[in-house]
């Protein structure tokens, strides 16, 4: 399969699936996950504004896959985990209502105290996968992106569960492009924060593989294309504050870059 960067770009002020052919952009009539095909219509590069490159039907995170961060975790969620090595992926969801694009603003919510955010890579389910073993698993990635997990540790640490800690709007930076037909394997995740680096990682230091995470979560629930698995970040995670530039960068993919805005 032919290395391809796809995005969604802004064209008549309604993002555009694209195709990158050199500096040029090459618009697609659907999302490439849905055969999206070129309408002929271009935009260069330089210049062009990227939206979020997906429109997920829902975001499924794992937890604590980096045995690094696990052992970290034991202090940023005292009692809740005992820094032991899950035995199966510790699996959560993200909202698509919390999707957004590169250079959009995480909102700090009012009540939140500790607002961390986490360097993810991300796959991107290229067909619906149900029960998939980890060859089809495989098969059925269109690609991988940067995924910023931004979490409310107050609220991961009190309320049992993680939908509000995880699902506020703008806790889920995605972008800026889909990166198909290279390997997710051996890629660097890191976070900068103002440039500062806090966190560096490779996803060859996965403890659960993509193959085996799709394979898992396929037998949970149906995975349809568009859909988004971010899967988990190293070591290294710290709070953030309001006037934080946020950048996570997934060789390969880009950086991912959004700034921390106060909760009007
Ligand atoms: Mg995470």
């Amino acid at each position: 399969m032919a290395a391809r960067t796809y995005a969604r770009i802004a064209l008549d002020g309604s993002p555009r699936y694209a195709v990158l052919d050199g500096d040029t952009w090459l618009e697609l009539d659907a999302a490439p996950w849905h055969g999206g095909r070129e309408t002929g219509r271009q935009v260069a590069r330089e210049g062009a504004r990227l939206a979020a490159p997906v429109e997920p039907t829902k975001i499924v995170c794992v937890g604590l896959n980096y045995r690094e961060h696990v052992a970290e975790s034991a202090t940023v969620l005292p009692g809740a985990v005992q820094g032991d090595v899950p035995k199966e992926p510790l699996l959560f969801l993200k909202p698509p209502s919390a999707v957004i694009g590169p250079g959009e603003p995480i909102v700090y919510p009012a009540g939140v105290t500790r607002l961390d955010p986490e360097a993810e890579l991300a796959v991107v389910i290229g067909r619906r996968l149900r029960r998939a073993g980890e060859a089809e698993a495989e098969d059925g990635i269109a690609g991988f992106t940067a995924f910023n997990d931004v979490s409310a540790r107050n609220y991961q640490r009190t309320d049992g569960q993680w939908t509000r800690a995880k699902g506020f709007d703008t806790f889920a930076p995605v972008g800026p492009t889909v990166v198909s037909g290279v390997p997710w394997q051996g890629r660097s995740v890191e976070c900068r924060v103002n440039g500062e680096l806090r966190q560096r990682g490779n996803t060859a230091d996965l403890l659960v593989s993509v193959p085996a995470l799709i394979r898992h979560i396929s037998r949970i629930m149906t995975l349809e294309p568009g859909d988004v698995i971010a899967t988990g970040t190293p070591a290294g995670v710290a709070p953030v504050s309001a006037g934080d530039r946020i950048s996570i960068t997934v060789d390969g993919a880009g950086t991912l870059e959004n700034p921390v805005v106060e909760d009007a």
